[in-house]
C-alpha cells in the first residue's frame, strides 16, 4: 500500500494504525507536498517525516517539489478560505500524483494521512480517492482514525516521539490569511539576505530537529521544551548624512518609536557615539571588530556574513550593559560629524521557541 504523507504529526499515528489493520501489507510512505511553503518549511517537514518513518521502520519516498505546477493549479483561488475550492484542488493534485506513483510501483492500494487531519474534510477526500481509484484501477483505502479517542492518541504519539508540530497547513495563501487574522508577522516568508539564523525561524527549527535526530541515534535522554521570549526582526534600515546614504549595520533589537530619527553626535564615551535623539548609539566598524572579535574590512562584508545572532547580542550587551536595552545601535565605517538621519523598520514581538534540554539518565 502506498501511503501519501502530508506531515509527521498526521502520519505517525496513522501509519501505526494502518500497520495494526493491515499486518500483512507492506506500507510505503510517499511525501508529495508541493503545497508547503516556503521551501525551508518543506525541508523541515520532510526531515521530520524521515525521522518518523525511520522510527517506524517504514520506507519513505519523496515526490517532486513541483511548486510552479502547484501554483498554476490554484491560480485564481488564492483568496479562497481554508477548506474551500483551493484546498479541493490541492487534495486532487496530491492524491492524483500519489495514485500514479502507486500504479508505477505496482501497489494495489493507496491512502493518505490527510484523512486523520482534524482540519481536512474526510468526505471530500473520500470522494476524490474513490474517483481516482476508478480511473487508475488502484484501491483507495478510506480509514477514519480520527473518531473515538483518535485525536488523543495522535497527540500522544506526537509528544512521545518529539515530532515537529507545525502551526499552519502549508501554503502561502492559507498562511497569509492566518497571520492577518492573528495580527502576527508573516515571519515564515522572511529570510535575512545574510542567511543569518534568526531566533524561532524555520532555519533555527531545522537545526533543532537535526540535533534531535542525532540525540535519538545516540540514545540520549532529552526533552524539547518551550520558552517564551521577546523576538526581533529587522525589516529595513538606512543611515544618511548630507543627503548621502552611508553603509550601515543595525544590531539586533534596535528599535525606533517613529521608525525615524535625526540628530547630531552629542558626546562619545569609550568609543560609543551618542546621538542627541532617541537614545541612538553609533560605533565604528573598527570598534565593532574589537567587541565581536571579528575582522570585517567594510560594512558590506558584515551585512553579507554577520556573526551568529547570539554573538551580536553579546556585542549589544557590552555596549548597552543591559539585557533589556532596545535602543537603536548602528555600526558605521566612520562617524559623520554632520547631521545624521536614520530610518529603521523593525518588529519586536512576543514569541515562543522550542529548545532541547538533555536530561541525566
Ligand atoms: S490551506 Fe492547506 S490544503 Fe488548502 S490549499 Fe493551502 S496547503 Fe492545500
Amino acid at each position: 500500500m502506498l501511503v501519501h504523507i502530508c506531515c509527521s504529526v498526521d502520519s505517525h499515528h496513522f501509519l501505526e494504525k494502518l500497520r495494526e489493520d493491515f499486518p500483512d501489507e507492506k506500507l510505503t510512505g510517499f511525501f508529495y507536498d508541493p503545497n508547503i511553503h516556503p521551501y525551508s518549511e518543506y525541508k523541515l517537514r520532510l526531515l521530520d517525516v524521515e525521522y518518523s518513518c525511520d522510527r517506524l521502520g517504514i520506507e519513505l519516498l519523496e515526490g517532486p517539489y513541483d511548486l510552479e505546477g502547484w501554483l498554476g493549479l490554484v491560480k485564481g483561488l488564492e483568496n479562497e478560505p481554508e477548506k474551500g475550492d483551493r484546498c479541493t484542488v490541492c487534495f486532487d493534485n496530491r492524491l492524483e500524483v500519489s495514485i500514479k506513483k502507486a500504479k508505477e510501483l505496482g501497489c494495489k492500494s493507496f491512502t493518505t494521512s490527510l484523512l486523520i487531519s482534524p482540519k481536512k474534510s474526510q468526505d471530500k477526500l473520500e470522494i476524490i480517492g474513490d474517483k481516482l481509484s476508478k480511473e487508475y484501477g488502484v484501491d483507495f483505502i478510506f480509514k477514519d482514525y480520527r473518531s473515538g479517542n483518535g485525536m488523543e492518541l495522535q497527540s500522544k504519539a506526537v509528544k512521545e516521539n518529539l515530532l515537529y508540530r507545525q502551526n499552519y497547513c502549508g501554503c502561502l495563501f492559507g498562511l497569509t490569511a492566518q497571520r492577518i487574522q492573528q495580527q502576527k508577522l508573516l515571519d515564515e516568508m522572511i529570510s535575512p539576505i545574510s542567511n543569518q539564523i534568526m531566533p524561532e525561524s524555520i532555519e533555527e527549527r531545522i537545526a533543532l530537529y537535526k540535533k534531535r535526530n542525532i540525540l535519538y541515534k545516540e540514545d540520549k535522554n532529552f526533552k524539547i521544551i518551550k520558552q517564551k521570549f521577546l523576538n526581533y526582526r529587522l525589516l529595513s534600515g538606512s543611515v544618511s548624512s548630507e543627503k548621502k546614504v552611508i553603509p550601515s549595520y543595525f544590531l539586533p533589537y534596535s528599535s525606533l518609536k517613529n521608525k525615524k530619527t535625526a540628530g547630531q553626535i552629542e558626546y562619545e564615551i569609550d568609543n560609543i557615539y551618542y546621538l542627541n535623539r532617541d537614545e541612538t548609539k553609533l560605533l565604528t566598524l573598527k570598534y565593532f571588530n574589537t567587541l565581536a572579535n571579528t575582522q570585517y574590512e567594510n560594512i558590506f562584508e558584515l551585512i553579507k556574513n554577520p556573526p551568529l545572532f547570539n554573538d551580536e547580542l553579546e556585542v549589544r550587551n557590552k555596549i548597552a550593559q543591559s539585557p533589556y536595552d532596545l535602543s537603536c545601535i548602528v555600526v558605521l565605517e566612520t562617524i559623520p560629524d554632520k547631521k545624521i538621519e536614520i530610518s529603521l523598520n523593525s518588529e519586536l514581538f512576543d514569541d515562543v521557541r522550542e529548545v532541547i534540554v538533555e536530561l541525566n539518565k
